[in-house]
């Protein structure tokens, strides 16, 4: 065969994807399990480059140069290993299946390690920025082995995003590795977006301020520190007006968050990993939350008497929550960077944590201007003990920390709930803290179940005999 590389699964991200290969210059070889998505493919944006329609799988990877390079873009979970098993029993020691979907990275584990027994290379390559991204320039996080990047990548880092002109692809680490980051990158999507949400709740209800008018502030925030295109899209978001009340879109739209679930996988592998992300487990738990509708109809019933607003905004609340956002935000992404590092250890993924804020910086739903910051300080130290410690953000945080207690302790008065405000503070302060009361924690265990703890003054583990005579033994 003569093509470069194929795509399989042409719904919306497969056929995006295809598009942006073949616009490329690369000859794409296509297939779709119902061969009408094949040929309206073909037929519609067929003059956009050089596609080869493929029927079967057997004529698709008859379509291929060797090494062989397949792209499945078909549902995740079972019908991604179906398409998996098809193909292997097709192709040759050295060829490569790349898996573009929202895997579980487990999965990518599972799938590589077999596929390796084999021969084959099989790569978990996180794709983010949804079909615009895929057609235009996607982030992507590809994993696998370093042999399949050498094939992959000048493809790959070819239709990627790119910033200043730099690909925002980069080859993430072995197995897993790609599909964990892209996982993270979602993750941290929930506490931006939670963060935003809160800092408009507050300018709305402690503020007095309209949505229209909040949107504003959004829009000049954009143009600093904040620059982001989550950012952008609120005050996008908040300055529309509903055609059919005329009322702001935002009050029109049910408050009830929904999710898909790699928020949700990004907390129980922290979990796992011993890594407080709380930032983005405290932006699951609001989505959560807020769909428990009855739950909330039971206890707004049963609590009815409102706080009592204050009769005028505190004085500078604007420039203090846009401090409370900056200091929130890095708390947020220094948790997730957490999670990646500790994963990195865990897998033995050796991830360069500089490069992965390099190619957030495009194509992605969380790009932002920040996101150089990141780069910067994991450049300056690689083994940097939290992003928090960075000069940068250590004196940005310190220049936000007065504003961001103000705004913490005006939401509590006026009754407005700030998970992500507040969980981040307690974060910030916690590491910071001098003496932790997690002595007590271990005074109790060691009360209830002889679980023992150690002194600060000698080393070794001890245990006091709390039902006798309460002298202390070596344990
Ligand atoms: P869908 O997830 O809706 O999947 C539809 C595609 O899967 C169709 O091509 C369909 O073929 C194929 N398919 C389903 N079951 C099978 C099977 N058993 N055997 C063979 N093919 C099958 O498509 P999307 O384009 O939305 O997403 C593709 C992947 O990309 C998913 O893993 C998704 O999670 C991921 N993703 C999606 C993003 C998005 O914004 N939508 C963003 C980033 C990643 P047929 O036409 O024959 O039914």
């Amino acid at each position: 065969g003569t093509a470069r590389i194929a795509v399989t699964g042409l719904a919306t991200m497969g056929s995006n994807l295809a598009r942006n290969l073949a616009r490329n210059g690369f000859r794409v070889a296509v297939h779709n399990r119902t061969p009408a998505r094949t040929r309206a493919l073909v037929e519609q944006h067929g003059h956009e480059g050089d596609f080869v329609p493929a029927e079967t799988l057997p004529d698709l990877v008859a379509a291929l140069q060797r090494p062989r390079q397949i792209i499945i873009m078909v549902k995740a979970g079972q019908p991604t290993d179906a398409v998996i098993d098809e193909l292997a029993d097709l192709l040759e020691p050295g060829d490569m299946i790349i898996d573009g979907g929202n895997a579980h990275f487990a999965d990518t584990r599972r799938r590589e390690a077999r596929l390796r027994e084999r021969g084959l290379h099989f790569v978990g390559a996180g794709i983010s920025g949804g079909e615009e991204g895929a057609l235009n320039g996607p982030s992507i996080m590809p994993g696998g082995s370093a042999e399949s990047y050498q094939h992959l990548g000048p493809v790959l880092e070819t239709i990627a995003a790119k910033v200043d002109g730099q690909p925002c692809c980069v080859h993430v680490g072995p197995d897993g590795a790609g599909h964990f980051v892209k996982m993270v990158h979602n993750g941290i999507e929930y506490a931006d977006m939670q963060l935003i949400a809160e800092s408009y709740d507050l300018l709305r209800h402690v503020g007095g301020l309209e949505p229209a008018a909040i949107g504003e502030v959004f829009r000049t925030w954009n143009s600093g520190d904040l620059e982001s295109y989550l950012v952008e899209i609120t005050a996008e978001v908040l300055g529309h007006v509903d055609a059919a009340t005329g009322k702001p879109l935002v009050d029109v739209i049910a408050d009830q968050a929904e999710q898909k679930g790699t928020g949700r996988w990004t907390v129980q592998e922290a979990l796992e990993l011993g890594v407080p992300v709380t930032g983005i487990a405290e932006a699951v738990f609001a989505r959560s939350l807020s769909a428990n509708t009855d739950q909330r109809a039971a206890v707004r019933a049963a609590f009815p008497e409102a706080e009592q607003a204050a009769a005028k905004a505190p004085e500078g609340l604007v420039e203090d929550v846009r401090h409370a956002l900056f200091a929130s935000k890095v708390v947020a992404y220094a948790q997730g960077f957490d999670e990646i590092r500790a994963a990195s250890q865990t897998y033995g993924w050796n991830i360069d944590l500089g490069a992965m804020a390099t190619i957030w910086r495009g194509g992605c739903i969380i790009r932002a201007r920040f996101l150089d910051r990141i780069r910067a300080a994991y450049d300056r130290d690689p083994e940097l003990a939290s992003l928090l410690v960075d000069d940068y953000f250590a004196s940005a945080v310190e220049q936000a920390r007065e504003a961001w207690r103000r705004v913490v302790v005006a939401a509590v008065r006026a009754g407005v709930p700030t998970p992500g405000f507040s969980s981040a503070l307690a974060y910030y302060d916690a590491l910071r803290a001098e003496r932790l009361p997690a002595a007590l924690v271990q005074g109790l265990r060691d009360y209830f179940g002889a679980h023992t703890y150690r002194r600060v003054d000698r080393d070794g583990s001890f245990h006091t005999l709390w039902s006798a005579d309460r002298s202390e033994v070596s344990a």
